[in-house]
């Protein structure tokens, strides 16, 4: 008999923790986990997934309008709320059953409730309050939205948590903040109709990405008729009798609307986690500080996902979880590799990118090539719609390699995927040129620039 209940104990039932803990029970581990809210996570039950299912229904308006281009006469639209919320409600529901069932399926045990450490081998389940104990803990507990609570009217705000809940359709919002979910949700409500503003405090949105195309996802959604506003913050949110808001910005200005989203980060869901009572350390950023193994100050206890906060996306969660159950459990060690991370803004435009932007391959060598490309889709020749893709190469003059890839446009998040696999490959510019291009397609631009 073992000293201990479980071989792991996974806090958080996300993409990390479900991963770890069905490949620890895949190699025999005796596993449970605990959810406290909904098997999925965060990506399956408000983040990736309802988000790119609304991205979806936004982008039918633009749809509707380019079809009259190609000789469609597209009768009188309506959108309903409500249906795009029932059956993303539906649609998320399914998941989280196909999660338990998964869990349930490799044998570890599922409980319904908040779980804290007690100390390095032991969990108190707070539904029952059950103490269990485990040989290993794995802390997956992901990370939960910023709101500036020194902000006046702060509790008036929205986070992209209840924006997936709204009872009404918002006629008029305002997004805070210009990272990936300010960007996103901003194109969410302006394609289904919302008059859009998005605020910044910088002076352009999506720092981090490449600049060229940073600002071009900016002229691009401007195109769109998104209001920006770059170089302000709010100073205060008021509500009025009627219940409409009005965003007061350090800059003067006072914008009404229906809704504020507050997207302005995210951080690592820790507090009352009973993190102190085994000793397990954390950052400044307030992220549980791991080794490349995912090994917390604490040998019994690992974290992976959104918690440690090195790249909060959902697939790197994965790999976490996954490397972590494989080293413990499978007599398989192997680390993730974090330096070479595909990713896609899903702006409308979408925005796909891999490797180096311009300005981090220049802190590495000044001897670069790039190579850039702005076109019209050809869809848009019969559209009429106004609106460019833009790809971008940057290449190591020396060595030939190229150290990343930048598309706005169409698809550029299923783009950047396959152009993923090329960059862990090493390829060269003389790779692409020697590739035969698919015509016709806009990716053959990447294959043609010279
Ligand atoms: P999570 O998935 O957040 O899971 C943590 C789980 O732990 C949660 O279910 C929580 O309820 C539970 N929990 C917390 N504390 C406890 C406790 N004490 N006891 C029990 N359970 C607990 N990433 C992408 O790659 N692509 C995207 O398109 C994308 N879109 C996103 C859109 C939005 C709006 C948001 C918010 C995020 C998005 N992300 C996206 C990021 C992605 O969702 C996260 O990186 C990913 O979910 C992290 O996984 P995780 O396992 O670390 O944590
Ligand atoms: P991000 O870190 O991407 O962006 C946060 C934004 O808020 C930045 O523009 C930041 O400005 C701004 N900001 C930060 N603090 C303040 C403040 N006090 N007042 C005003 N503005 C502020 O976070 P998100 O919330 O957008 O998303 C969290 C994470 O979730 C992402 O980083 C990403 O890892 C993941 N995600 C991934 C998606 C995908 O893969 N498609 C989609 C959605 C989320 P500044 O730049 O000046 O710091």
């Amino acid at each position: 008999m073992s000293e201990f209940n479980y071989d792991l104990f996974v806090i958080g039932g996300g993409s990390g923790g479900v991963r770890a803990a069905r490949i620890a029970a895949t190699h025999g581990a005796r596993v449970a986990i605990a959810e406290e809210y909904r098997y999925g996570g965060t990506c399956v039950i408000r983040g990736c997934v309802p988000k790119k299912l609304f991205v979806y229904a936004s982008k039918f308006s633009e749809e509707f309008e380019d079809a009259e281009g190609f000789g469609w006469t597209v009768g009188e639209r309506s959108f309903s709320w409500q249906t795009l919320l029932e059956a993303k409600d539906k649609e998320i529901a399914r998941l989280e059953g196909i999660y338990r069932r998964n869990l349930d399926r490799t044998g570890v045990e599922l409980f319904d409730s908040r779980a804290v450490i007690e100390g390095p081998n032991s969990v108190r389940l707070l539904s029952t309050g059950q103490v269990v104990t485990a040989r290993y803990i794995l802390i997956a507990t992901g990370g939960t939205p910023n709101v500036d609570p020194s902000l006046p009217g702060c509790e008036h705000v929205i986070t992209s948590n209840e924006a997936f809940h709204l009872s009404e359709m918002p006629r008029q919002v305002i997004v805070a903040g210009g990272g990936y979910i300010a960007v996103e949700f901003a194109g969410i409500f302006n394609g289904l109709g919302a008059e859009t503003t998005l605020i910044y405090r910088g002076e352009e949105i999506l720092r981090g990405f490449d600049n060229d195309l940073r600002k071009a996802v900016h002229e691009e959604m401007e195109k769109k008729g998104i209001k920006i506003i770059c170089g302000d913050t709010f100073s205060a949110i008021e509500k009025g009798a009627d219940g409409k808001l009005t965003g007061h910005t350090k800059g003067g200005k006072a914008l009404p609307a229906d809704q504020i989203l507050f997207a302005i980060g995210r951080r690592p869901n820790i507090a009352g986690l009973g993190l102190e009572k085994a000793g397990v350390e954390v950052g400044e950023d307030g992220a549980i500080r791991v080794d490349e193994t995912s090994r917390t100050s604490v040998p019994s206890i690992y974290a992976v996902g959104d918690v440690t906060n090195r790249a909060n996306l959902t697939p790197v969660a994965i790999r976490e979880g996954h490397a972590f159950a494989d080293t413990i459990f499978g007599g398989k060690p192997w680390t993730v590799d974090h330096s070479l991370i595909a990713t896609a803004v899903f702006s409308q435009p979408e925005l796909g990118t891999v490797g180096l932007t311009q300005e981090e391959a220049l802190k590495r060598t000044p001897n670069l090539d790039i190579y850039k490309t702005s076109f019209r889709p050809m869809k848009h020749t019969l559209s009429g719609r106004d609106e460019k893709m833009v790809m971008k190469l940057i290449v190591d003059a020396d060595t030939d390699k190229v150290l990343g890839i930048h598309i706005l446009g169409p698809d550029a998040g299923e783009l950047a995927q396959v152009l993923g696999i090329t960059l862990q490959m090493g390829a060269t510019k003389a790779d692409f040129d020697r590739t035969v291009a698919v015509h016709p397609t806009a990716a053959e631009e990447l294959v043609t620039m010279r």
